[in-house]
C-alpha cells in the first residue's frame, strides 16, 4: 500500500512538470520580466525593448515589472523564489556578479538558484556631470575634483548597481572619496543630476546618450578600452587614455528563471530570446544607444552561466580590496 502511494505521488510530480511544459506559455497569462531598478532607466529600457521583441516568438504577452531596491537584490530574490512556470523571469546586469561580494547575507545563491536563460547585450558606461559643473573636459574635471575636496555628490542605483561599481572604481583610481547618493535606479539619479542636486553619475549609454546629445548633462569619458562609434559619444575619451590605467567596465544583461523551471519551458524562453536578439528592430534600437546585442555562445544557458561565474571570480577580489559591503 505504502509503495502505491509513493508511486502515485511521483506520477503527480511528473505530471505537474509536463503540464507546465506542455502549457507554456499558459493561455492568457503574461510572461513578466522583473526589472531590478526603477522605470525609465537603462535596465528598464532594455527590458521593454526585449519584451516587445519576445512577444511574437513566445506567443504571449510580455510585461515588465519594476521591483527596485537594494542594488537589484530584492528583485533577484523575488524571482529566485517565484513560481517555476516560466511566467516570471529576471533581467539583470553585472550586479548579478558583483552582489555576492557586496552583500554578506545575500538571501539567494546566484549560481545555484537560477536557470540561466541567456545573455542579451553589452553596454558601455559614460561618466557624466551636472550641466552647471565648471569643467568641460576630463582634465578640467580632475582639477575640479581636486579643488572640491570631499564635497562631491556621486549618484548611483544602490550597492550592487553598475553605477555603484563604476563609481567605486573611479574613486579608487583617483584616490578620492565622494559622497555617494543611492537611488532606486539611474532614472531618478539622472533627474537629480540634470537638476544639479548631485554632481556626477556613471551610467550606461542606454540612459545617457540622448541626454548627452541634448546637452542636458556634461559628458567626460567612456568606460570602455576603445572609443565608441555612436555619433553622440564618439568624441568622448576613454578613461584609460585619460590616465586611469586599466579602467574598464562594460555592463552586460542576462535573463534568469527560478531554479527548477522545467527544461522545455526554459528552452522555449531561450528560443524566444534568441529570436528577439536577431530581430533587426531590436538590434537597431540597442545600437543607437551604444549597446551591442550578444551574438555568441553566451546566448546559451551553459555559456551564460559560465560567464557569470567568471565575472563573480573577477569582481570579488576587486570589491573585497575596496572594503565595501553590506551586512
Ligand atoms: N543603470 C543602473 C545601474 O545599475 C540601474 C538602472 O536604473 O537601470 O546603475
Amino acid at each position: 500500500m505504502k509503495k502505491i502511494i509513493s508511486l502515485s505521488l511521483l506520477t503527480v510530480a511528473a505530471l505537474t512538470q509536463t503540464t507546465f511544459a506542455a502549457e507554456f506559455p499558459i493561455k492568457d497569462k503574461p510572461v513578466t520580466i522583473v526589472v531590478p531598478f526603477a522605470a525609465g532607466g537603462p535596465t528598464d529600457r532594455v527590458a521593454r525593448d526585449l519584451a516587445e521583441a519576445m512577444r511574437k516568438p513566445l506567443g504571449a504577452t510580455v510585461v515588465v515589472e519594476n521591483v527596485a531596491g537594494a542594488g537589484g537584490t530584492i528583485a533577484s530574490n523575488k524571482v529566485a523564489k517565484a513560481s517555476q512556470d516560466g511566467h516570471t523571469i529576471l533581467l539583470h546586469h553585472i550586479g548579478m556578479a558583483t552582489s555576492p561580494a557586496l552583500y554578506r547575507k545575500l538571501p539567494y545563491n546566484t549560481i545555484e538558484d537560477f536557470e540561466y536563460l541567456g545573455m542579451v547585450n553589452e553596454v558601455p558606461m559614460t561618466l557624466i556631470g551636472r550641466p552647471t559643473l565648471p569643467a568641460n573636459n576630463f582634465k578640467e574635471l580632475q582639477d575640479w575634483i581636486k579643488q572640491s575636496k570631499g564635497t562631491i555628490n556621486l549618484g548611483n542605483a544602490g550597492l550592487g548597481a553598475a553605477s555603484h561599481l563604476c563609481g567605486l572604481l573611479f574613486q579608487s583610481a583617483l584616490q578620492v572619496d565622494m559622497t555617494t547618493v543611492p537611488y532606486k535606479g539611474t532614472a531618478p539619479a539622472m533627474n537629480d543630476l540634470m537638476g544639479g542636486q548631485i554632481d556626477l553619475l556613471c551610467d550606461q549609454t542606454t540612459n545617457t546618450t540622448s541626454q548627452i546629445e541634448g546637452k542636458t548633462v556634461k559628458a567626460f569619458a567612456v568606460t570602455t578600452t576603445k572609443r565608441l562609434t555612436t555619433p553622440a559619444l564618439k568624441n568622448l575619451p576613454t578613461l584609460q587614455e585619460s590616465g586611469l590605467k586599466g579602467f574598464e567596465v562594460t555592463i552586460w544583461h542576462g535573463l534568469y528563471a527560478p531554479k527548477g523551471t522545467p527544461s522545455d519551458v526554459s528552452a522555449k524562453l531561450n528560443n524566444a530570446i534568441k529570436a528577439a536578439l536577431k530581430n533587426p528592430e531590436f538590434i537597431k534600437k540597442q545600437e543607437a544607444l551604444g549597446a551591442i546585442v550578444v551574438n555568441d555562445k553566451r546566448i546559451n544557458s551553459a555559456e551564460h552561466k559560465k560567464f557569470v561565474a567568471d565575472e563573480i571570480a573577477k569582481w570579488g577580489p576587486i570589491i573585497q580590496a575596496a572594503g565595501v559591503y553590506a551586512d
